[in-house]
């Protein structure tokens, strides 16, 4: 295995919890798709991986190489991107937009304007289903300042229409 995964971890939880209370309907570690995506809104075609910085390498504090056993980190974290890619690679074809949520953006001082940001993410995965001539967003990272519509009275709209109601199971 060369992802670390353990289940319900609490920045999934704080993910979770902030699309099951917006009205968002979903599955949670779908074996039957790559990679074991975290969370699967099929409305929107969007999975989300929720990355955990050390891992999966990201490019902030967290995710700095150690300093001892360097090689054996390099050589784990290179497999861990590659497989990251490749997975990411297979639901593209698959036709699903993938969401890739870092450890680090769900931190306290920074929570808040990262779950608006995945509301208005997978609002735009929406509705570029409806746009034939546009590919859906691929956006690799979240911490943009682009400017966040007021979406209240969409994410209504979306509950009121939704098809695949499921319990969360929140323990
Ligand atoms: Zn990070």
């Amino acid at each position: 295995m060369s992802r670390i995964r353990s289940k319900n971890t609490k920045p999934e939880l704080l993910v979770r919890r902030f699309l099951f209370a917006n009205g968002y309907r979903y599955r949670i570690n779908v074996k039957s798709l790559p990679g074991t995506p975290d969370i699967v809104l099929k409305k929107y075609h969007t999975v989300i991986f929720i990355h955990g910085c050390f891992w999966h390498r990201h490019e902030c504090l967290r995710g700095k190489m150690p300093k001892t056993h360097t090689q054996f980190w390099e050589k784990k974290f290179t497999r861990n991107q590659e497989r990251d890619l490749e997975v990411r690679n297979q639901l593209k074809m698959m036709g699903w937009n993938t969401l890739i949520i870092w450890e680090c953006q769900l931190k306290p001082s920074r929570r808040a304007q990262t779950l608006e940001e995945i509301n208005y993410w997978l609002n735009e995965a929406y509705l570029n289903q409806f746009r034939n001539d546009s590919p859906t967003p691929h956006r690799k990272v979240l911490h943009s300042s682009r400017e966040i519509y007021n979406q209240e009275e969409d994410s209504e709209s979306l509950l009121a229409a939704e098809d695949f109601p499921e319990e969360e199971p929140i323990i």
